[in-house]
């Protein structure tokens, strides 16, 4: 007899470092009414990786926005469950030990290029935003045999997973279809670890996936690249590859992404201005089966 499948187990992580807009909310809908279809249990993570760049008071007004707009979540910072701690800033240990297993593994090597060498040597122009990393330059990189330094405590230099030289990575996804992108052409080494010690995005987001037990990962679709690096982070500590759905984006009335800058369209200024969750559900174009009643 077959096993029976794995529930679906899907999540919402915003980063608190401004107040949600209407592109979040479509995304965070959608996940919604992804785990409510399957009948699945959706969580709650808060990015809060980078003390540097997030600040906490949006971590309150980013669970109250998203409670607001009728989303609950059955684990979470707020509520606790199985996978706790679900603030990323309280998740550290697992991380360090990925980076310990990957490096355990030879697979990953310091670099201390700053991004600006990275730039100026990468071999195609960068066409990734500022966020994207470019294609780290083949002349960085260590030969596979160099001896490998410790990691050290506190980490002080970059850390880099090194990719598989011209190997297509595929995934299908959910809403856009077959996607494939060759490691070293299309992205390139990537960072794991920063040298002020923090854990990459990419890091930290495969962990955490395969920690607590994510089966389909809803997000923008300005993530696509990122999910490449991710598959090989899963891939490298022998964990499981979920599903994706990467998300249209919103774009405002000029074409331009909807980003945190346009205050106009955040939700708690749609509030204000005497928009309802019911409306702000219309604009995005998704319902939900029951909508949990205004806070
Ligand atoms: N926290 C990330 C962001 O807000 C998204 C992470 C993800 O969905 O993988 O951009």
């Amino acid at each position: 007899m077959l096993p029976p499948p794995p529930t679906y187990r899907g999540r919402l992580a915003p980063s608190p470092t401004g107040h949600l807009h209407l592109g979040h909310a479509r995304t965070f809908l959608l996940a919604a009414a992804r785990a409510q279809a399957a009948d699945g249990r959706l969580l709650l993570r808060n990015d809060d990786l980078d003390s540097t760049r997030y600040h906490m008071d949006f971590v309150a007004a980013m669970i109250e926005d998203l409670r607001w707009l009728g989303l609950a979540w059955s684990e979470g910072p707020d509520v606790g469950g199985p996978s706790a701690p679900y603030n990323q800033s309280q998740r550290r240990p697992l991380y360090r030990a990925a980076l310990a297993q990957l490096h355990a593994a030879r697979l990953i090597f310091p670099c201390t290029h700053s991004r600006r060498d990275v730039l100026a040597a990468a071999a195609a122009p960068h066409e990734g935003g500022a966020d994207d990393e470019p294609v780290y330059p083949a002349a960085f990189r260590p030969p596979p045999d160099a001896p490998l330094p410790p990691l050290g405590d506190p980490v002080t230099v970059n850390w880099r997973l090194r990719v598989p030289d011209g190997e297509t990575i595929t995934f299908q996804d959910g809403h856009a279809g077959p996607q494939s992108a060759v490691a070293g052409r299309d992205f390139g080494d990537f960072l794991v670890w920063r040298k002020d010690d923090v854990p990459s995005y990419q890091l930290a987001c495969a962990v955490d996936d395969a920690a607590m037990g994510i089966t389909e990962v809803v997000r923008g679709g300005d993530l696509i690249k990122s999910t490449f690096r991710q598959i090989l982070v899963l891939r490298a500590l022998g964990h499981a590859v979920p599903a994706y759905f990467h998300c249209d984006l919103m774009r405002d009335e000029n074409g331009v992404r909807l980003a945190k800058r346009h205050d106009a369209l955040s939700l708690r200024t749609l509030r204000t201005a005497g928009r309802t969750p019911r409306d702000i559900r219309r604009l995005c174009g998704v319902e939900l089966e029951t909508p949990q009643p205004l806070l």
